[in-house]
Order: C-alpha cells, then structure tokens, then sequence
C-alpha cells in the first residue's frame, strides 16, 4: 500500500510518499480501507520533533474514515463493509489502508460523507472534551470560541449551539466569519482588531464570558482573564509558546485557567465524547465542514496549508 512515511524529523518535505506493506489485523483490531484521511495541527509539531521519543519512521495521524476491510476473530463492535471513522490508530491514518483497535473505531451515518467523517475525532472530540468534559458548560451560559473557523473552532460552535449556550466567536477573515456564523454563532467578531475585547463585553452586556475555548492561548490568556466572568472557565486547548499573564485577573472573579489534552480522556470520557458526537450527526446538529481536499501524496502542501491563518473548517487528505 502506499503511506506517508517520516524518517527524520524536519519540515513538510520530510512527508515522504512511499511504498510499505499492507498491515494485517489481530485477534482485537480492525483494518480499515482509508477513503479520506483528517489533518490535525498536531502533526505538524509531531513531524518537526516536538516529541523526540516519537519512534522513527513512522506514519501520521490518527483521524480517518472509511470501510472496514477486515477484522480480527475478536473484535464485535464492527463488521467488514462498515461505514466507520477511527479515533486513534496502530499503523498511522495518512495511507491507503490503516490498522486500528476496534475501541477506535467508530460507526459512521450513511449520510456523512467520508470527509466529514474524517473530520470528526480531534476537532468534535477536542471541543466536546472542552465545553462538555472540562469547562462543564450548561445550556443559558455564555461561550467564546476563540478561533471559530478552525476545525475546532466550528465543531465547538456548532456542539455549544445545539447545547443552548449563548455563542460568541472570533475569526481573522470575513470567509470565516461567514462560517462561524454558519455554524451557528450568535455574535461574531474579528480577533485581529483591536477593540474586539470591547466589543465581546458589550454582547455580554458587561457580565463577561462564562467560558473561554481558547485556540491561541500564548496570544490571549492574559486578554480572556479580562473578560471571564465571575466563576469563569478559561480551556487551554492550544497554545504555541509562552504567554504573561496577571494573575490578579484570575482572583477578581474566582476564574480557573483549566487545560486540556484530548489524549488524557479516559475510556469513559471516549464512550461520552463519540456517543455525543453520534447524536449531533444523528440529528443534524453536527455537520463538519471541508476547507481543502489534498492528495495523499501532497501531504507536505497540507502540512503547508493547516498553519495558514484564515482557517475555513477542515483540512482533508484523500488517498
Ligand atoms: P485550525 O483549523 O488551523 O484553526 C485555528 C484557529 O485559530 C482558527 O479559527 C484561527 O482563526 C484561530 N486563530 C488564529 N489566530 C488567532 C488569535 N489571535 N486568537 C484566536 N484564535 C486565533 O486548527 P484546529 O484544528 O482548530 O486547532 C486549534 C488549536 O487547538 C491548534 O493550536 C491545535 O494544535 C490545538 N488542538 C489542541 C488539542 C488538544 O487536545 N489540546 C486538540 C486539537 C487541537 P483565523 O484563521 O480565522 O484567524
């Protein structure tokens, strides 16, 4: 079969197209022919060494979705010809087919398509985790989406939307405002103006935020400790250096600064994120939406493009 393969860590062109064998399933585990294929920000870090225990080579990823093409004698959760989505894998989700155990692996609605579908696990289940798992979010409270037209971004939207939260989002372009809108945001505001701060306390009529999903937090945790409200949750789930802050912004109101990494859900976490995530698409809360469809062997140009500011959804690989 054909995959990406990472041999050394370094930039996009490290994302070598090559050919490796096919993986076989054992007695628990599922083989997957890949149909599209999710990029995730992470692997990016990933690829450039940001974990230097990461056993080289290796193939990234861990978001597809596909059929099921076969299983091992033990595995009861899917059967060979599935419709499924993965949310980790064994073998890495950028190739043609790719081996997962059957805990990660996911029935997917006949009417998602498939790059929907890869587009599910670390953008909706990273925002389920956050507004649901670590910010307790309850419908009548008020959530800012720091960065709404990201993968995300818009899964948090469209999750606290449907949930009913008050939603207030930021973007950096009118493409993505028009998407955060889309997705369901009650107030939409642009993250690279200067008075966009104002302008969020102003929806709130002054009582502040009481969640904060941040994207950028080395940019915004001292700005967002300006405008929790009193109790409010501030969710680290992405931050891509350092950041100051006054901590006597966190006092004032009883805020709590709580980060997150989707990787820590426990499997009881897992079972509430998907089956969260079954019921959106079940009822048409949940609809991911695709930016950008690369080919497999283009995985560089997508690695390129994920770190581009303007986001407009999901970014997808197509095997
Ligand atoms: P993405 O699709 O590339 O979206 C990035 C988002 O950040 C866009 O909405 C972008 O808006 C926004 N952004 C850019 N500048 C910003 C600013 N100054 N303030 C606020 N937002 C800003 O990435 P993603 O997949 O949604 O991931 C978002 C972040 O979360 C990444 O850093 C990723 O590594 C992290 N993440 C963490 C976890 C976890 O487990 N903790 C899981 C998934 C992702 P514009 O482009 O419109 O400016």
């Amino acid at each position: 079969m054909k995959a990406i393969c990472v041999h050394k860590f370094g930039g996009p062109e490290v994302l070598k197209y090559e050919e490796v064998p096919n993986p076989m399933p054992g007695l628990n585990q599922v083989l997957i022919r890949a149909r599209a294929i999710g990029v995730n920000p992470v692997e990016t870090y990933l690829r450039s060494g940001s974990n230097p225990k990461l056993p080289l080579p290796n193939t990234p990823g861990k978001d597809c979705a596909g059929e099921v093409l076969a299983i091992g004698n033990a595995v009861a959760n899917c059967q060979i010809g599935d419709r499924v989505y993965t949310s980790d894998t064994v073998t890495g989700s950028y190739a043609e087919f790719v081996l997962c155990e059957a805990a990660d692996v996911h029935l997917l609605p006949e009417k998602i398509s498939f790059p929907q579908g890869a587009a599910l696990n670390v953008p909706y289940g990273t925002a389920y985790r956050a507004l649901f798992q670590r910010a307790q979010g309850k419908a009548g409270e008020t959530v800012l989406v720091h960065g709404a037209s990201g993968g995300v971004g818009t899964a948090a939207v469209q999750l606290a939307r449907a949930a009913g939260l008050t939603v207030i989002g930021t973007v950096g372009t009118a493409k993505g405002a028009e998407l955060a809108k889309q997705s369901g945001a009650h107030f939409v505001f642009d993250h690279t103006k200067p008075d966009y701060l104002a302008d969020i306390m102003m929806a709130t009529h002054g009582h502040g935020v009481d969640i904060i999903l941040e994207m950028l937090s080395n940019v915004n945790l001292g700005k967002d400790l300006t405008i929790a409200a009193m109790n409010g949750r501030i969710i680290v789930i992405g931050s891509r250096g350092k950041v100051e802050i006054d901590a006597r912004d966190a006092m004032k109101r009883d805020v709590d600064i709580r980060g997150m990494m989707l990787a820590n859900s426990s499997e009881k976490e897992k079972t509430a994120i998907h089956a969260g995530i079954l019921a959106g698409l079940e009822n048409g809360t949940l609809n991911p939406v695709i930016s950008q469809q690369f080919p497999l062997a283009e995985a560089a140009k997508a690695h390129e493009a994920v770190l581009k500011s303007g986001a407009y959804g999901k970014i997808i690989l197509l095997p």
